[in-house]
């Protein structure tokens, strides 16, 4: 019998690296997808037919519940969010209502249908916030600094209750910064990326940041959905921190992204207020020993390699898509 897991979330980034190394291990795979006019398969183009859909809504109960029951799951994991730290502060009640309550919605779908099941809730390093000790592990206070750092703690904790509560199998994954060729183009790894991308094809001549002081560990998403699966392998349910363990400021990622094409990018680099938070996050670093004594989880990818990547992948696309603009304005 194969293994079946539903995965909410499951066309963003992590859902579709997710979705691909389960498919590997041959999972059938569940997504659950959000009614949209212009849905966006761009992440999982090339396992879209691979992946059993069922439709629904982390808002809405009896979706969940009814995606329970069609899945039959294993493993559920909880991936869906609104998940945008700058979006959250002009949207702070509907980030409460998907990224804390939705979750709760997510457990109860599986208390009442599949108790036995197997949970992974995506918490976030975002939690650790104003930080009370560097670096930050499993049993670090969490002081968020977000409407979306609020409403992780709450699904975090509301994980841990559950499983407290109710003896289910609930997993918190608190996972560090994560980027990939796939990150939404609003976070800064992937806005510095794009960016570099199209300068070096001469479509844009600078690039307006927030803080680029701030303070990160990044590590690949390809390599942190690994670390998802284990957890759910294992003999008890627990909550682990996964990061590179490693820190690096905006500003040596612009250093990176730019240099590797070639230029200087104090050449192109405008500060604008616009992009800076009303609160900031100033440091986040992962302690993620536990994860990798008791998961035997391990990196693969490191920071330079990763942006260096993310770099290539937007050349590539950007230079298609030129190509795409100047055979439109070829004479017929
Ligand atoms: P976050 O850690 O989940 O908030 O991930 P982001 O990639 O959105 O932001 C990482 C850090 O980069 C934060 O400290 C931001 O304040 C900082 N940053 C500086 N300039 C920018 C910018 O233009 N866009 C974004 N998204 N972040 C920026």
């Amino acid at each position: 019998m194969k293994k079946r897991a539903l995965i909410t979330g499951v066309t963003g980034q992590d859902g579709s690296y997710l979705a691909e190394f389960l498919l590997e291990k041959d999972y059938e795979v569940y997504g659950l997808r959000r009614r949209t006019s212009t849905p966006n398969y761009e992440n999982v183009a090339r396992i879209k037919d691979r992946i059993k859909w069922i439709s629904g809504d982390l808002t809405d109960l009896a979706s969940l519940i009814e995606a329970v029951r069609l899945s039959d799951p294993d493993e559920v994991y909880n991936l869906a969010a609104q998940s945008y730290v700058a979006a959250s502060w002009p949207q702070p009640l509907l980030t409460g209502q998907i990224t804390a309550v939705a979750v709760t919605n997510m457990l109860e779908a599986v208390r009442i249908m599949k108790p036995g099941c197997r949970f992974y809730q995506a918490s976030s390093s975002e939690m650790f916030g104003k930080v009370q000790e560097t670096p930050q592990c499993e049993t670090t206070p969490f002081y968020p600094r977000s409407p979306y750092g609020v409403a992780k703690v709450y699904g975090h904790w509301i994980t841990v209750n559950y499983r407290e509560s109710f003896n289910m199998f609930a997993c918190s994954g608190i996972l560090f910064n994560h980027e990939s060729p796939r990150r939404g183009i609003e976070f800064v790894t992937r806005k510095v990326t794009d960016a570099v991308s199209r300068i070096k094809l001469g479509l844009q001549n600078e690039l307006r940041m927030g803080n680029i002081d701030s303070l990160r560990d990044w590590g690949f998403a390809g390599d942190y959905v690994k670390a998802m699966w284990l957890m759910l392998q294992q003999d008890y349910a627990d909550d682990y921190v996964i990061s590179t363990g490693e820190m690096h400021s905006v500003r040596e990622l612009l250093e990176v992204a730019f240099s590797y094409v070639g230029l200087d990018y104090r050449d192109y680099v405008v500060i604008d207020q616009e992009f800076v938070r009303p609160a900031e996050v100033d440091l986040l670093l992962g302690d993620c020993s536990k994860a990798k004594q008791k998961l035997g989880w391990e990196l693969e990818v490191g920071f330079n390699e990763l942006i260096q990547m993310m770099v290539d992948q937007d050349l590539l696309r950007v230079e298609s898509e030129l190509r795409a603009v100047e055979h439109l304005k070829l004479p017929i």
